[in-house]
């Protein structure tokens, strides 16, 4: 037989971390709720058109594309933001404005894989469409605070931009949407040399560099120094304007913005505003990312609808978690071991198990057949709480017998009362 491995860049996740990645999600379930994000549900294969429409030539190139039996372009989804926009356009098109939606699950990038990238990995997005005003912004970056605080993170601090700001530089100087996209790649990069020479108009390059020369760690200082190098390009002076705006927002409900770097830019081309990332200091990649994208609903023909959303990278919140040793407090249920104490009593045991799960109690029917003392160290093992032994002779009263496996004590209980007693000892 050929030793069958997972596919490279994807992975099994084993009970443990299932069940860590199972309580971000769940965390990221109660965020929406709480914001009032409502979840819907989208294919994981969709027309590759769809995908690659604004995706960015980053993300364009790193796809899984096949064609399937009927001969049609698909592709893996490498991101909700797309299949949203196109519900927007579609099935909610007439849907009273704003629209708060949340979407759950794998997204697939031929990322080349290390610590914290993957090729199969998992978002939770939010995405709010209809509102162009600060405020929601400021409500993006704020629910991506409340998500890290409830999953127990500490130190998490935000990187925040805008596009605006270098978009409107270039714009100002004729330069074309394409070429500014070239750029924003290439400073997402971080590949700057590279994006200058991009650029063949003089006061554009100056203005650029000049950006990229303001270094200082107060979040005044690099937004009055913004100021300043964008003085005679209206539209980037009204991009730094509105980033100003978000920030005061987010600052006075505590958020902890630790850089606002000017040249920011994040890989996917859709954007035309405020963008941010959410890190911890232990895992230099980011935990979190999202912007404003006021023209994509408009290109998937809709109408035009400012929009804007954050997809955070579960795995690596999972990842944080474990690196920060915040336990999760996922608040384990009771387990309860079903043991007949004979083979003739499998059904009686079967019936108790049946009684104990529909009262809402976990438990677990020995069904390998094994004999008393060998079921009951493996629930030992397994950590289990409470042991349930099936006599012949107890059952006759009506009775059976409960085994604390901690305190190795036992007592036997009526059937009728056993799932109020268990219950009560949980
Ligand atoms: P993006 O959709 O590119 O804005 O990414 C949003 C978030 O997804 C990032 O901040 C990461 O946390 C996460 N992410 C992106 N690519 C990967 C990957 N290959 N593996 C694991 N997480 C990822």
């Amino acid at each position: 037989m050929p030793n069958f491995q997972t596919v490279r860049g994807m992975r099994d996740l084993l009970a443990d971390e299932a069940g860590t990645l199972n309580f971000v999600i769940s965390k990221a379930r109660e965020t929406a709720e709480l914001y009032g994000y409502r979840e819907v549900i989208t294919p994981v294969v969709e027309p590759y058109e769809l995908l690659s429409a604004k995706a960015g030539e980053e993300i364009r190139s790193r796809m899984f594309v096949f064609k399937d039996l009927g001969n049609r372009t698909v592709a893996l989804r490498p991101e909700f933001t797309a299949s949203i926009a196109r519900l927007a356009t579609g099935a909610l098109k007439n849907e009273p404005k704003p629209l708060r939606m949340l979407a759950v699950g794998s997204v697939y990038r031929y990322d080349e894989p290390q610590r914290g990238r993957y090729r199969e990995f998992y978002q939770s997005n939010y995405e709010i469409m209809g509102a162009s005003n600060p405020e929601a912004d400021a409500e993006i970056i704020l629910l991506t605070d409340s998500l890290m605080r409830s999953v127990g993170l500490h130190n998490y601090a935000f990187k925040i931009g805008h596009v605006g700001i270098i978009r409107g530089i270039l714009g100002q100087e004729n330069v074309d949407e394409k070429t500014q996209s070239a750029v924003l790649q290439l400073m997402d990069k971080k590949e700057h040399n590279k994006a200058l020479e991009l650029i063949e108009s003089e006061p554009c390059r100056v203005a650029l560099k000049g950006l990229l020369d303001i270094k200082t760690d107060s979040v005044h200082e690099t937004i009055e120094a913004t100021k300043r190098q964008v003085e005679n390009y209206g539209d980037a002076a009204s991009a730094v304007q509105n980033l100003q705006e978000i920030l005061t927002l987010v600052a006075e409900r505590g958020c902890p913005v630790a850089t606002v770097e000017p040249t920011f830019a994040r890989g996917l081309e859709y954007y035309t505003g405020m963008i941010f990332e959410v890190y911890i200091p232990e895992v230099e990649v980011a935990l979190g990312g999202g912007g404003r994208y006021d023209r994509l609903v408009e290109v998937f023909g809709g109408e035009q609808t400012p929009a804007i959303g954050v997809a955070h990278g579960l795995d690596r919140i999972v990842m944080a978690i474990q690196t920060q040793k915040t336990p999760p407090n996922k608040c384990e249920k009771m387990k309860v071991a079903v043991v007949p104490v004979k083979t003739i009593m499998k059904g009686r045991a079967l019936g108790i198990a049946q009684l104990l799960r529909t009262a809402g109690i976990s438990a677990e029917l020995e069904v390998m057949g094994r004999k008393i003392n060998k079921a009951l160290e493996d629930a030992d093992r397994r950590q289990m709480d409470f042991a349930v032994i099936v006599g012949e002779r107890e059952i006759e009263q009506g009775c059976v017998v409960v085994r604390d496996l901690a305190k190795r004590e036992q007592c036997e209980v009526p059937i009728s009362d056993l799932p109020k007693i268990l219950s009560s000892r949980s």
